[in-house]
């Protein structure tokens, strides 16, 4: 693991912390300064100065109220890639100087069956998100649009040395939340995997899904990624605009990812799954609008339909060290902190290759 001991790292003590970060004030989608306060150390926890984060959709979603009532001020990102500038006194997973991501947790119960299984993403109580949830002393989280976090070394991805934290950020939602998946449905040789949707989740479910054997078919709305598609590993790409027929393709893989996070048709995806396949939604759109499922769709072919949410801390890190191991990274634009508005704006229009980082100054 790297270390870095310059004078700069040092001169950390143990907090509370002056943070600078960039806040939503209501649900207009308009970013400005913020600056507030991280917590003192607790013996388990780091102090992490912020290097990059990712811009997720799920950003866009809690920031512009699509699921719930949110409490403003509101800072989002949970794509967190930084160093780590101080540790409690109990901390034995990092030292100063480790290179370390943060994801979507930032801590659960710890006891419940999926606690203990791994699974905190699906803890009985409810996980402790890095944004917009309660902590444990009462605050409410705020993420990674920030310049430093404190947060228990139960919840810190080791970044090793091979990938460029640039990079490491988006492995922390995008590529978790597509890698749980796959693995989930053991795709792999000899099975024929969909992606829809070719956005942040979606170009690093194609990488995932190639690395892992599996032959990709990408269906996307824009014509113009259908390059990059195969770049990133696809053997085949389908417009899959409304309108179009399909059924070309019917009964043809054996597991849909499904990543679009607006209201789509899923009747014409679950055809295209052959018998006792399975498509899985990643991708959650805005509370309001449901997408229509015809139960014939599922009957005719004994197909399931399945939802994932990210992945517990044991399997983020296993898909970190999987990206260096298989030489996967995500495609990013790094951006200042004053441009976050204009790429929540290229977000929302399909226009990310494939993820916007932010640079944090
Ligand atoms: P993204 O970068 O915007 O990518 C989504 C892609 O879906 C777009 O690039 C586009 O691909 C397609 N798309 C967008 N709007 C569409 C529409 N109205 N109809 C059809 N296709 C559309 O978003 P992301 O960051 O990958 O996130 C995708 C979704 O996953 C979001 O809803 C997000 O909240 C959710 N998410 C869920 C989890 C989880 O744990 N389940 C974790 C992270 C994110 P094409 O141009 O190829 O059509
Ligand atoms: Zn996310």
């Amino acid at each position: 693991m790297k270390t870095n001991t310059n004078n700069k790292i040092k001169s950390y003590g143990q907090g509370p912390y002056n943070t600078k970060g960039m806040a939503l004030y209501s649900t207009d989608g308009h970013f400005k300064p913020i600056q507030f306060q991280r917590r003192a150390l607790g013996p388990k926890d780091v102090a992490i100065k912020l290097e990059y984060c990712g811009i997720c959709h799920s950003d866009i979603h809690h920031g512009l109220g699509h699921w719930k009532k949110e409490i403003f001020p509101l800072i989002p990102g949970h794509e967190l890639a930084g160093v780590v500038v101080a540790i409690g006194a109990n901390v034995n997973k990092f030292k100063i100087g480790s290179r370390v991501g943060i994801g979507c947790l930032v801590n659960s119960c710890r006891h419940c069956n999926q606690c203990l299984e791994g699974f905190e993403q699906y803890c009985e109580k409810g996980p402790i998100l890095t944004y917009g949830s309660t902590d444990r002393d009462g605050s409410i989280t705020q993420g990674g649009y920030s310049t430093l976090n404190v947060v228990d070394e139960d919840f810190v991805i080791n970044i090793p040395d091979l990938i460029d934290l640039a990079y490491a950020g988006p492995m922390m939602c995008a590529g978790i939340t597509v890698y749980s998946p796959l693995r989930k449905w053991n795709v792999g040789p000899g099975k024929k995997v969909g992606i829809v949707g070719l956005g942040g989740l979606g170009h690093m479910g194609v990488k995932l899904a190639s690395a892992m054997g599996a032959e990709v078919t990408v269906l996307t709305t824009s014509k113009d990624k259908i390059n990059d598609a195969k770049q990133f590993g696809a053997k085949h790409v389908i417009i899959n605009e409304n309108g179009i027929n399909l059924s070309a393709h019917r009964r043809s893989l054996d597991f849909i990812l499904d990543t679009v996070p607006y209201q789509h048709d899923l009747d014409r995806l679950i055809s295209l799954l052959k018998m006792d396949s399975t498509l899985c939604l990643v991708g959650v759109g805005k509370v309001t609008e449901s997408n229509q499922l015809n139960p014939f769709s599922l009957v005719s072919s004994r197909s399931s339909f399945a939802g994932s949410l990210i992945g517990g801390i044991k399997e983020t890190q296993e898909l970190v060290d999987f990206c260096a191991s298989h030489k996967i990274k995500p495609e990013i634009t790094k951006i200042t902190t004053k441009e976050i508005d204009d790429a929540w704006d290229k977000v929302i229009n399909k226009k990310a290759r494939y993820r916007f980082v932010i640079e944090i100054n």
